[in-house]
């Protein structure tokens, strides 16, 4: 059976506890602006089993108590909690029929037409979770450039990085349009003080000597699962000493090995920084190794790491 392509609208939503069809699932005109603004959301990866035939969702729990710890940021209340929305991501990929490696798109915005700039605490709130086929490039040789960004990141007093907010996405915006210009793929931002942060949609992570270091989130960083996930894998199945702290900008243009990662970067390989070729201009050795099991345990590879996975399938 070949499935249908969802890319094309031809898929189903999960809104506010119905699935409905992607094409009808509308909002009045005026719910656009101030109601986005306020907007948290998440991104989420399901990877296919090929071998046991499943569609697996990687670390949905902490995808989605990371949104509702946003929503709760924000100010926004919802009725859902983890465990009906991870239900409903459930419900809504098997209702689209997926068999192959998925993206899942929740967000909780602020209901209805308002009129009011400053969107008041207590607003009712919607939850969308959307979902489209997103093919993983682990294993592929994928890699990227990257520019320091003229963009300053902002700081916890400012935007809290920490929320997943699509306002806070906006410098990201800049910062990617910013790069491309400069013949880069993306951009990698300082902070006030003149610290390494993270890229527009990823954390970065750095090699020097074997040590695996990452900005701490104190830094002004989005404290990113795939990032949380890749320090554990590299200490305990790669052996590595890892680091999470200030990181100055020349260490970028001194690493042995920089590279990128997050829920659609996965891990991702950067060759130059600033237009200084990284090591060989290569994936290096700790990016391959770091790959090769991050692969092997969202595919289900490592039986150690089952929990994180949701089955899709039963
Ligand atoms: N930083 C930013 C700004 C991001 O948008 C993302 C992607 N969610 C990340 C880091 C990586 O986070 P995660 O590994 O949880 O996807």
């Amino acid at each position: 059976m070949t499935q249908p392509d969802h890319r094309d609208g031809d898929r189903l939503l999960w809104r506010s506890g119905t699935l409905v069809p992607w094409r009808s699932a509308t909002i009045h005109v005026g719910a656009v602006g101030h109601c986005s603004v306020s907007a948290a959301f998440e991104g989420i990866h399901a990877y296919w089993d090929p071998d046991r035939e499943q569609l697996n969702v990687f670390r949905l729990r902490e995808h989605l108590d990371r949104m509702l710890d946003s929503v709760r940021l924000g100010h926004l209340v919802t009725t859902f909690d983890a465990a009906s929305l991870a239900t409903a991501t459930g419900e809504l990929l098997r209702a689209n029929g997926y068999r192959s490696d998925t993206y899942v798109r929740p967000y909780c915005f602020p209901q209805g037409d308002l009129r009011e700039q400053m969107v008041p605490a207590g607003t009712a709130t919607e939850v969308v979770i959307d979902s489209w086929p997103m093919r993983s490039r682990l294993g592929t040789d994928a890699s990227c450039t990257v520019a320091v960004s003229s963009w300053t990141r902002f700081g916890t007093n400012v935007m809290p990085p920490r929320i997943k907010a699509f306002s806070n996405y906006h410098p990201g915006r800049l910062g990617n349009i910013e790069a491309r210009a400069r013949g880069a793929d993306w951009p990698l931002f300082l902070n006030q003080t003149g610290m390494l942060t993270e890229s527009s949609g990823a954390n970065v992570g750095l090699v020097k000597d074997g040590v695996l270091s990452t900005p701490a989130v104190s830094d002004g960083v989005l404290p990113g699962i795939t990032r949380a996930t890749v320090l554990g894998l590299a200490r305990d199945e790669l052996g590595l000493t890892t680091q999470e702290r200030s990181i100055e900008r020349t260490e970028l243009y001194t690493a042995d090995e920089v590279f990128l990662l997050g829920t659609s970067a996965e891990i991702l390989a950067v060759t130059a920084v600033d237009g200084l070729t990284v090591g060989d201009g290569k994936a290096g050795p700790v990016t391959r190794g770091i790959e090769e099991v991050y692969q092997d345990v969202v595919r289900g590879r490592r039986d150690r790491y089952a929990h994180w996975l949701t089955p899709v399938w039963t």
